[in-house]
């Protein structure tokens, strides 16, 4: 008992998990790197391919919730409930939106457009209290909150979103 791979697998996966509990428990959505950076504080010689994985299962086991559209850097949270995020276009932070509830219809949950919904991805984009501050002082035109995200095969994950 104790050695071989079940158990360092385990482990590895362990360590990820109680580092999104940790995020989670101060609402942050931390990013890869972020996550690694953390872990390896319990796992020094975890590797970062190691922990992508890590998150990569446990997102498709539900178990986490993995974040990310368009060209968002990809984000996760420990909390896998059903909730809206808001997302910060010029630095890339991520929160819970408090009372912000997306349901679609009784009558359209068993049948969306052929689909059967099992849970609810919704993202907002705005400018965090932060970088507005940072901002402030200085005259910008208003498209610069929309700029990273306007290039390239973003646009069509743009337009999905808004219907
Ligand atoms: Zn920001
Ligand atoms: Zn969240």
């Amino acid at each position: 008992m104790g050695s071989g791979p079940t158990y360092r697998r385990t482990r590895q996966r362990d360590a990820v998990l109680s580092v999104l509990d940790r995020f989670r428990a101060r609402r942050v959505h931390p990013t890869t790197d972020e996550v690694y950076v953390n872990v390896r504080r319990t796992l020094p010689r975890i590797s970062l391919a190691t922990v992508y994985r890590n998150l990569d299962v446990l997102a498709a086991q539900g178990i986490i919730q993995k974040l990310g559209m368009g060209c968002s850097p990809v984000r996760f949270d420990g909390d896998p409930s059903d909730h809206v995020h808001i997302r910060c276009v010029r630095c890339g932070r991520v929160d819970d939106l408090d009372g912000v509830h997306v349901t679609p219809s009784k009558d359209d949950a068993t049948t969306f457009n052929g689909y059967e919904v099992i849970g609810l991805r919704a993202e907002f984009v705005g400018v965090c209290d932060t970088c507005r501050m940072q901002h402030a002082g200085k005259s910008r035109t208003h498209n610069d909150a929309h700029r990273p995200c306007s290039s390239g095969g973003c646009h069509a994950a743009d337009q999905g979103n808004k219907n």
